[in-house]
């Protein structure tokens, strides 16, 4: 018998049908003598539709306390499931019981729509556990101190479910979700993608960071301090088979902390299209300019990410970096209006039609010649390649965003990450 925490994603949580469904399978987990604490998310579309009301009411929701109620609303998803599936829990013969987040209480701080937890009291969790009762908790949301509903950020149902995970000590999370594992890229761009029996903390969570969508970051970083065994898995599967067949099936997130030699130099690819890139044309080299240019875009609360700066020509640099495509504006209007006048630059230009790709493998540790094999492989196909960043396990490169495809299904192919199309 072990306690396991499952966590299920709005699409599996889509419909009467798929509630029932769920139920089943956590049924059939139960009757094989396991706890389980059920995490799920609001049904699929329902958090971007109540959003998408407060948005017409008011469009302007940057204000804390537009902010705190946006929160109250948006939980308000993830309490509609948990009622459902215990109802439907009950209809399977097995005994459930809700808690909101507020309830447990999985305490947050303020900081309303991306809150962090703080605690968790599992109390009354274990308790219900112990009765032979499911127990099923809101994902995405907590209570700060105070007494206010918090949520967690888009996707912040994956963190719930790894931080309950981590405070009860669960032998395992496991993602159920509408994919079937974590892939070496999106299906959708490369039909060759394939899934990853496993993978590694580490690149699970360069993945996540940059741009893959199949765990929120968060959830990752958690695991990752807290060693949660994770598991990501389909619930598209039939709800009847064979557990010991589920629980090894999917892709699973491991903390081997050396490279398995076998492993591919290259695990997977990532893409992002979220990002802008600004440039501050002819700034006078020297010291502290780059402080005068990031510190006032830092101050604003923007978030930068790669960052080149050029070699000089008569006391002059150029200073590129990018920033996520909902601030471009925003920064662009900053560095014309304070930061130019402030430093002397004579230009400040932009091109928001731009994406970032990566390579990302703990291999590349202990290879030579991986990023130049990315930089050839871009080259053969006559792309020509903006910024480059680089970490012990990935290297990034930003692209014309109209390339993206072609540079991912190249990079996928010379790394050998080919395989059956995917079904
Ligand atoms: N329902 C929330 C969202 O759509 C949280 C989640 O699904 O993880 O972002
Ligand atoms: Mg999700």
């Amino acid at each position: 018998m072990a306690l396991i925490v499952h966590k299920y994603g709005g699409t599996s949580m889509g419909s009467t049908e798929r509630i029932r469904s769920v139920a089943k399978r956590v049924a059939k987990w139960v009757r094989a003598g396991h706890q389980i604490v059920v995490v799920p998310s609001a049904m699929s579309g329902e958090t971007n539709r109540l959003l998408g009301l407060a948005k017409e009411l008011q469009p302007a929701q940057t204000s804390t306390a537009v902010m705190r109620e946006l929160d109250a609303l948006a939980a308000t998803g993830e309490q509609v499931s948990v009622g459902l599936l215990a109802i439907a829990l009950m209809a399977e013969g097995l005994e459930a019981v809700s808690y909101a987040g507020w309830q447990v209480p999985i305490v947050t701080d303020s900081a309303y729509t991306k809150a962090r937890i703080e605690s968790i009291d599992d109390k009354k969790v274990r308790a219900d556990l112990a009765a032979g009762r499911v127990v099923i908790v809101t994902g995405f949301q907590g209570i700060d101190s105070q007494g206010r509903v918090t949520t967690l950020g888009r996707g912040g149902s994956d963190t719930s479910a790894v931080a309950i995970a981590a405070a009860m000590k669960a032998a395992e999370c496991l993602i159920y979700t509408d994919v079937d594992g974590v892939y070496t890229t999106d299906p959708r761009v490369v039909p060759e993608a394939r899934r990853l029996a496993t993978i590694s903390f580490e690149e699970m969570l360069e993945m996540a960071s940059l741009g893959s969508k199949v765990l929120q970051i968060r959830s990752v970083e958690f695991a990752g301090k807290y060693r949660v065994p994770l598991r990501v898995l389909s619930s598209f599967t039939e709800w009847d088979i064979p557990i010991e067949e589920e629980a090894k099936s999917g892709t699973l997130i491991t903390f081997e902390e050396e490279a398995n030699m076998e492993q591919a130099v290259v695990s997977g690819i990532a893409f992002n299209r979220d990002e802008a890139k600004v440039t501050v044309l002819g700034v006078p080299d020297k010291p502290g300019v780059a402080y005068r240019i990031l510190g006032a875009v830092a101050e604003a609360n923007i978030d930068v990410d790669v960052i080149i700066q050029n070699v000089s020509h008569d006391g002059k640099t150029d200073f590129s970096f990018t920033v996520h495509r909902n601030d471009y504006q925003r920064t662009l209007d900053l560095l014309k209006s304070q930061v130019a006048p402030a430093t002397g630059a004579a230009e400040v230009t932009g091109d928001p039609r731009i994406c970032k790709v990566s390579i990302v493998g703990i291999g590349m540790k202990s290879h030579v010649g991986v990023a130049a094999t990315m930089f050839r492989t871009l080259s053969e196909e006559g792309i020509n390649i903006q910024m480059i960043s680089t970490s012990e396990i990935k290297t990034s490169v930003v692209i014309d965003e109209k390339y993206m495809e072609l540079a991912v299904r190249a990079l996928h192919r010379t790394f050998e990450l080919d395989g059956e199309p995917a079904t």
